[in-house]
């Protein structure tokens, strides 16, 4: 059989109909009530003490750091009051010794020194004279208020909140494996390092990236409207969404703002149906699954996100390649495969280049060629070559934007705002959906072929980047945490 037939016999492997996606949004629906009922199932669905989403008139100077899944990233973020800000930011990549070891010290102690570097690089004059005072004070003496920095800290994993600045780490995902961690309040972690180098920063919000991407598209966008929805698609993936309160069944403890009536739900809808219930499955799937950290959990995420879309599309492209009757990369003795090739390495492949495969529009993708000499060391690959791996990871990526309609088709259902006349917003962040060619195109496309949404329903709905959502997002945590105290 000539290659291309064999590309698009896997890429059939990637189907996910119209009929799938409507029967996942009932089967969300589901698991998102019975998340609000009891603890222990598969949607979390956390309560995060965030009872209001901001209006843009918010001011002041907070710091805020993110701890995502690939990067960690520490900004400080200036709000103007009219929906605008100021941010500066850095961004380094976390070492892969810290993300997978015994003790999490480490790892908090890198994060706390990233914080000591931002505040000389960037605040180095407040910095200075705090330290100058320190010299001076007596040990009864307390920091002044002012001379503090609030930090909302952004830790995109599973944790269970027991207040603004407080919550149990419940499950490492995304590649990271620190066992000692779990169970333990990271805002302690990272005040005890911080504290350790003597900074004037007090962690005054613990914020789950979803949650910061709600607030930051409400404080910038344009209308009236709040975000009822953030969502990110990057390493991982994840919403929180706007709940009224009655419906949260599970006993929510501890002091909160009662009078919105309303709190934020962080759903950790990257185990959705971990029993795949519904999800489709293919080989490539039940592989990249079994030799994972963590078989089983995170079965949604693992068919949607960015660690795993090039995983899953180098395990489809590794099973033509093994076969002695498919030409795939074995143009006679024109085409090598190095040694080291990514494709032979588990996590080989990123899924940047999954992007790369869906920009190139030249005739002979040379593009995508270079790329593919570049990143995956796979040299003078013909043009059938590339278009299999086109076309492989375009259906690997479609199947996952048609999947991630399903969660925000059924939040969109839920809320009831379809049936007013105002435009019902969602924030998203995260590489994948900021960088792969049209991601939102194809999910705003799913949500129309949704019974009870349509074509009609899709018009009113906008999805929006919420640009620099983690930072603002904490900040405007943080803001909202300070206030309380
Ligand atoms: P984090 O999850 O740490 O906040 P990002 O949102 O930047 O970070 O997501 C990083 C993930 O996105 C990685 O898994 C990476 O492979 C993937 N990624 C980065 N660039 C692209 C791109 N251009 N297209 C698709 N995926 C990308
Ligand atoms: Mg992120």
């Amino acid at each position: 059989m000539a290659l291309s037939e064999e590309a698009q016999r896997i890429v059939a492997k990637f189907d996910y109909t119209n009929e799938d996606v409507n029967e996942g949004v009932q089967e969300f629906l589901r698991q998102m009530k019975e998340g609000l009922e009891k603890d222990g199932t598969s949607l979390s669905q956390i309560p995060t003490y965030v009872t209001s989403a901001p209006n843009g008139t918010e001011k002041g100077l907070y710091l805020a750091v993110d701890l995502g899944g690939t990067n960690f990233r520490v900004c400080s973020v200036l709000l103007g009051g009219d929906s605008t800000f100021n941010l500066t930011a850095t961004k380094v990549a976390i070492p892969k010794d810290l993300m997978v070891a015994e003790s999490s010290k480490p790892l908090f102690q890198f994060l706390a020194k990233q914080v000591e570097e931002f505040l000389r690089t960037h605040h180095d004059d407040h910095f200075q004279a705090y330290i100058q005072r320190r010299k001076t004070l007596s040990s009864i003496e307390r920091v002044r208020e002012e001379e503090i920095f609030h930090l909302g800290f952004t830790f995109s994993f599973p944790v269970q909140q027991l207040a603004i600045n407080k919550g149990t780490l419940i499950r490492w995902t995304k590649g990271f494996d620190i066992p000692e961690a779990v169970g333990k309040d990271v805002c302690k972690l990272l005040q005890d390092a911080i504290d350790d180098l003597h900074l004037p920063v007090k962690v005054s919000a613990l914020v789950n990236d979803t949650v910061g991407t709600l607030m930051t598209r409400s404080y910038t966008s344009p209308g009236k409207e709040s975000a009822i929805l953030g969502a990110i698609f990057g390493t991982g993936t994840n919403g929180a969404y706007i709940e009224k309160m009655d419906k949260i069944k599970k006993p929510v403890q501890g002091s909160y703002d009662k009078s919105t009536g309303l709190m934020v739900v962080n759903t950790e809808w990257g185990s959705f149906d971990n029993q795949l219930n519904h999800l489709p499955d293919t080989p490539y799937d039940t592989q990249l699954d079994k030799e994972s950290l963590n078989p089983g959990l995170q079965m949604y995420e693992k068919r949607v996100s960015g660690m795993f879309l090039g995983e899953i599309c180098r395990l489809a492209l590794l099973d033509l390649v093994k076969d002695p009757a498919i030409s795939l990369f074995k143009n006679d003795s024109q085409t090598t495969v190095a040694e080291e090739s990514g494709l032979n390495k588990q996590w080989g492949l990123d899924s940047a280049l999954l992007s790369t495969a869906a920009e190139d529009e030249s005739e002979d993708l040379s593009k995508l060629k270079a790329s593919i000499e570049k990143e995956l060391k796979i040299f003078a690959p013909s043009l059938e070559d590339l278009k299999a791996f086109r076309d492989v990871s375009a259906a690997v990526v479609r199947r996952a934007a048609k999947l991630s309609a399903v969660p925000i088709g059924a939040i969109v259902l839920d809320s009831g705002n379809l049936e007013t006349d105002e435009i019902v917003d969602i924030g998203v962040d995260g590489s994948l959906v900021e960088y792969y060619p049209k991601f939102r195109d194809m999910v705003m496309e799913t949500l129309a072929s949704i019974e009870g949404i349509g074509e009609a329903g899709a018009k009113k709905i906008r999805i929006g980047i919420a640009k620099d959502g983690s930072g603002v997002g904490a900040a405007l945590i943080a803001l909202v945490a300070t206030r309380m105290e």
